[in-house]
């Protein structure tokens, strides 16, 4: 006989997006299960860059946080900016913020998963929350009476929760999407990267940008550099898995290559040393801004389809979509409402007002990026020109400015040196 609790609330996946919607829910007193089926600290395969959309969700949470990330120097390492490499090899250097001040902290740091998962799941204990760790769901099904009931072993016992509302927050091919919508994705939105973790590599910026290295082999992929804390950089490549199934590439050979002969980069790697194996995950893109939500559920972070296509940012996205889902939910709870039509306005809407427009920027932007030509002209000129520099710095931090990327004239006026 399963051992049988009823909630308000279960959420699958104690990964950012879920521990964000945890922690948002703690917030706002509302009582959930959060199930995860690894045991933390745990590892994700990621480049583990996180931009202040991640800082942002946490300054929300508990505004003492990033003090104690900062302060904490061997596990999170603070970055400044972003180095684009382009197919050519001239670099574009992006400060994140151009106008900071010195002492300012930065926008952005980087930190194993390891680490900063097990960080997030540190701070999930509360009254509000039940935590079931080596948890793995095997099965969601509908019941009658609009609840979902949820199913996993612990141990040796059975366990059975029941809410009117689950939170899929358990990752790329996550079985809430499957469950409770269906497959969704299309093989054009979706990326496969690897990851290595290196010592020894040389050259990296004293303010720790992180490096995307625009290969033409990869585009609109490309090859990363991110310097992390302890002398170490998380190395890896990420391409569309269209274009690997068309073009049957090997991406492990691809890494390998530009690391031993692409004359920018292999010289760094001269006596860097490989520490862990190489490992890959995919990558569900947010092209098309697909349903969210429906009766009795909602998705955040990968199992939504939340990253940006153009950086493969997904860890700010899952934060802050855990964040929202929470705001929904106390909308819901309030309301004592779980059908598809109140969860779309009150989750969906929100959801892709914030990040719906950086999204379909991003698609551009990648796409973009099928025009090497258009990409090296762009770092020639802004190799010579302090201010086109800037305003690129600009465009990354500016939503409104970043809609330049899209326009014909942004370009003309490059190529015509106005
Ligand atoms: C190679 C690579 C590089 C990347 N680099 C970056 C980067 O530098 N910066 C960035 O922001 N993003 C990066 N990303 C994307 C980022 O890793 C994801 O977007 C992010 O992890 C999404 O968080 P999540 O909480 O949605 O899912 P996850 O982090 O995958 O967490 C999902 C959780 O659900 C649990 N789970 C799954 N199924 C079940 C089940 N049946 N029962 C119970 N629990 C379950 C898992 O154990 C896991 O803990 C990268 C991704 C890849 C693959």
């Amino acid at each position: 006989m399963a051992k049988s609790i009823d909630t308000k609330v279960i959420i699958i996946g104690a990964g950012p997006a879920g521990a964000g919607t945890s922690i948002y829910l703690t917030k706002a007193g509302i009582p959930h299960v959060i199930i995860d089926k690894a045991v933390f600290p745990r590892d994700k395969v990621c480049g583990d860059g996180c931009s202040g959309k991640t800082a942002f969700v946490l300054r929300k949470a508990n505004p003492d946080w990033l003090k104690e990330i900062f302060s904490r120097e061997t596990d999170f390492m603070p970055s400044h900016g972003i180095i684009m490499v382009a197919p050519n090899g001239r670099a574009i250097n992006i400060p994140y913020n151009p106008s900071r001040q010195p002492g300012e902290t930065a926008p952005g740091f980087t930190t194993p998963r390891m680490v900063f998962d097990n960080y997030l799941f540190e701070k999930l204990p509360s009254p509000y929350a039940t935590i079931y760790q080596d948890a793995n769901v095997k099965t969601i099904v509908r019941n009658a009476d609009k609840t979902v009931t949820v199913s996993f072993m612990q141990g040796d016992e059975a366990i059975e929760v029941t809410a009117p509302l689950i939170v899929g927050a358990d990752g790329d091919k996550g079985i809430t999407r499957r469950t409770m919508l269906g497959e969704h994705f299309s093989h054009k939105a979706y990326t496969v990267g690897l990851r290595g973790y290196y010592e020894g590599v040389t050259g990296l910026h004293q303010e720790n940008f992180i490096e995307l290295h625009f290969l033409p082999e990869l585009l609109p992929g490309y090859f990363w550099i991110f310097p992390m804390p302890n002398g170490m950089a998380n190395v890896g490549v990420g391409i569309l898995s269209e274009r690997i199934r068309s073009k049957k590439i090997n991406l492990r050979e691809k890494m390998l290559d530009a690391i031993k002969n692409n004359p920018n980069i292999s010289h760094r790697f001269a006596n860097a040393k490989l520490v862990d194996k190489i490992q890959g995950w995919g990558l569900p893109m947010g092209v098309e801004l697909l349903p969210v939500s429906g009766d009795n559920f909602l998705l955040t972070g990968d199992a939504a389809s939340l990253v940006d296509p153009f950086s493969g940012e997904g860890i700010g996205n899952a934060l802050y979509s855990g964040m929202l889902a929470a705001y929904a939910i106390e909308k819901a709870v309030h309301e004592n409402r779980y059908d598809a039509a109140f969860l779309k306005e009150a989750y969906d809407g929100p959801l892709y007002k914030r990040l719906g427009n950086e999204l379909k920027l991003s698609t551009s932007l990648q796409r973009l990026c099928r025009f090497p030509w258009l990409f090296n002209l762009i770092a020639n000129k802004a190799n010579k020109s302090p201010e086109l520099s800037k305003t690129i710095s600009f465009m990354f931090t500016d939503l409104n400015l970043r809609e330049l990327f899209k326009k014909p004239s942004f370009y003309a006026k490059i190529l015509f040196n106005r």
